[in-house]
């Protein structure tokens, strides 16, 4: 038999974008590894990535385009329910303002071709488009104010460091290329230190972790920010030569006291000064923050203020240290304005991510009519998942693209079946963790005539007769995006394998030309009071504490085994969620492993089983969201809607419930 390997990558959404090398017998898959081109992630997959044969060759996968018929979907061709869309749509433009449209896309697959989507409701005349975050929002916008724009250390670098914190991240499990490096740097004798509100497997290598009380971190960086300069340990050299507003954060550091940050963090400040003090001394010394960490309302003022610390100790711009976060290696790559076709819109208009359920229900200028959703869940994802539900419930018409009948496909009036992304070819550009663009080749045919979404977009193109959208093959598409690429990147080369972004600083910043107004780190930011935010970071509280009635704070991570929603795809039974809750805290309750329990927010209760972990402190409990509601799941129903201001980012982990015995 005919033995092939191809190159292709992992397009989940995720902080590695691993390369992977596909082996092909005759036309049949026969196993995924990592591409060793990568050094970030060439040694392996995590257990989603090896999962991808199963999710493609599933049961359950849909093959066949569903129409909803009395209240239940039936299958139908993909003529009949390409016609039935088109005419929802054409029907829509002559009789409403297109922006009645609402297209709901999130990053549930990437790729750069996905993006197409974008212009194709441009050259519809405007559809209401999302803004905000729901994953990464609040600390893109605060790096942005800090050093210009967000640059990551290559994993590569950090076994270079004297110090890893890892803060708010959890990299064993949801980027797990991380981990050989951290170990690494700790058999060179590094020091690792994890600042985590929970237990976690990241945690188990550490040498310290802290468990602050969730949303405070921002003023432990601040207090460790206070300490260094107390003990003359700030870098002077660097903040004079590199940074503005330096003596303005200083006034503000100097209020903050040894109470408030008890009380508030719930640490000992004897802790948080002796990490300072450690930070301060052991150069390098790396930060490497996670996206829980700006899951509140003052999200984007706490990676602000850690920022600031990376900065009081000169760490930036040095091998073996920085504040990493994500990564914008890429910029001007890829031609986004053909791809997106934004000046082809007559009518503009955006909803609010984190406020989906709350905009459908309530626009009226023009209310909402048509919901087109694409690589996305958000009637299990989005927030109050229960309000999403019913507000999908209360528009005339929904289409779905997706490989699953998921929550939001079960809630639509029409699902269209796509291909994996195994089954088309695909550009996927530099994730978080590496500046590494992957080509992902097609490495097998898709079942059945399954059409990728570039396919679906060129058939309903046709019948709506949209000029401005342009009817090629992926190839032709991949050929016209890149453009910009060709002159720096072969993409003969790219095909075979993966490649680096050329021309990048070996370390983000070593150059100090930072992309400010200024051209300098700015610790006071006047472009973050221009646009409504304070100029320095500050040690605002979160919107909600624990009460006698809600005495738990609710934080839900992410599983390891699954993205978000889409492996609970492959569980095939009812799952109840699970609460993780400290055990002694339990046994005062009365209440024991196993117990049926109920879990209520202030926006209501979910049916649970009790797990006890005496690594869990009193005060918290943990919940992984991404189960499927019609399975039992789906945390995000007691979630409310509340978000940060910095980058319109959602709140997920700001939220408090109570625990019962049923
Ligand atoms: S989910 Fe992330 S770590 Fe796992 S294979 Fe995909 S890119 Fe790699």
């Amino acid at each position: 038999m005919n033995k092939k390997w191809i190159s292709t990558a992992c397009t989940l959404d995720c902080w590695d974008s691993c390369s992977i090398k596909a082996l092909v017998e005759g036309s049949e898959l026969k196993k995924l590894v990592g591409n060793p081109e990568n050094p970030v992630t060439g040694g392996f997959l995590c257990e989603k990535g090896y999962k991808h044969i199963q999710m493609r060759n599933s049961r359950d996968r849909l093959l066949k385009p569903l129409i909803r018929e009395d209240g239940d979907l039936r299958e139908a061709s993909w003529d009949e329910a390409l016609g039935l869309v088109a005419s929802k749509m054409d029907s829509l433009r002559k009789n409403y303002p297109t922006t009645s449209l609402l297209y709901i896309s999130e990053f549930g697959n990437s790729g750069v071709l996905k993006k197409a989507d974008q212009r194709f409701f441009n050259a519809f005349g405007g559809a209401t488009m999302p803004t905000g975050s729901l994953c990464a929002g609040a600390g893109v916008e605060a790096q942005r104010y800090d050093f210009g724009k967000c640059l990551s250390h290559e994993p590569t670098d950090f076994i270079n460091s004297k110090m890893i914190i890892i803060w708010g991240r959890n990299p064993a499990s949801t980027g797990p290329h991380m981990m050989p490096f951290f170990k690494k740097a700790k058999e060179k004798g590094a020091k690792i230190v994890v600042i985590d509100p929970l237990p976690s497997e990241t945690a188990t290598i550490s040498d310290v972790h802290l468990s602050p009380k969730p949303g405070t971190d921002g003023l432990i960086a601040l207090y460790m920010a206070k300490i260094l300069i107390e003990n003359n340990l700030a870098d002077m050299e660097y903040i004079n030569k590199n940074t503005v507003g330096f003596e303005n954060l200083k006034k503000t550091l100097l209020k903050i006291s040894q109470e408030e940050v008890f009380t508030r963090t719930g640490i000992d400040p004897k802790e948080i000064e002796k990490l300072a003090l450690e930070y301060g001394r052991a150069k390098p010394a790396a930060i490497i923050l996670g996206f829980g960490i700006q899951r509140y309302s003052n999200g984007g003022d706490t990676i602000r203020a850690i920022d600031a610390l990376g900065a009081v100790t000169g760490n930036i711009g040095k091998s073996g240290g920085g504040v990493s976060y994500n990564n914008s290696v890429a910029d001007g790559l890829i031609d986004e304005d053909f791809l997106k076709g934004t000046d082809l819109a007559n009518e503009k208009k955006t909803y609010k991510r984190p406020l989906l359920g709350e905009f459908i229900l309530t626009e009226k200028n023009p209310p909402v009519r048509m919901i087109y959703t694409a690589r996305a869940n958000p009637v299990n994802q989005g927030m109050d998942a229960t309000k999403i539900l019913e507000a999908f419930e209360s528009v005339d018409f929904k289409v779905t693209l997706d490989m699953y009948l998921t929550d939001t496909a079960a809630a639509s009036d029409v699902v269209l079946p796509v291909r994996h992304f195994l089954e088309e070819d695909n550009i996927i550009m530099p994730p978080a963790n590496h500046s590494y663009i992957n080509y992902c080749n097609k490495v097998v045919e898709p079942p059945g005539g399954v059409l990728s979404e570039t396919e679906i977009l060129n058939h309903l193109a046709e019948k709506l007769g949209l000029v401005d959208f342009p009817i090629m093959s992926a190839d032709q598409w991949i050929d016209r995006i890149t453009q910009p690429m060709k002159e720096k990147i072969d993409i003969k080369l790219l095909k075979e394998k993966p490649l680096k972004v050329p021309g990048l600083l070996d370390i983000p910043w070593s150059d100090s030309e930072f992309m400010t107004p200024s051209g300098k780190f700015e610790f006071y930011s006047e472009t973050a009071e221009k646009e409504g935010f304070s100029a320095l970071p500050e040690k605002m509280n979160i919107q909600v504490e624990t009460t006698k009635e809600y005495p738990f704070y609710l934080i839900t991570p992410k599983l390891r085994g699954s993205l978000h929603s889409q492996h609970f795809a492959l569980i095939e039974e009812e799952h109840t969620p699970v609460v993780y809750m400290n055990r002694e805290r339990a046994r005062e309750m009365g209440l024991k492993e196993r117990d049926n329990i109920s879990i209520t927010t202030e926006k209501g209760s979910l049916k649970a089983i009790l797990n006890l972990d005496k690594e869990i402190l009193p005060d918290r409990v943990m919940v992984y969201q991404g189960g499927w509601m019609k399975k039992g799941g789906g945390v995000n129903r007691i979630i409310p809607e509340r978000y940060s201001e910095m980058g319109i980012h959602a709140a997920y982990y700001e939220v408090v419930c109570r625990v019962e015995k049923k």
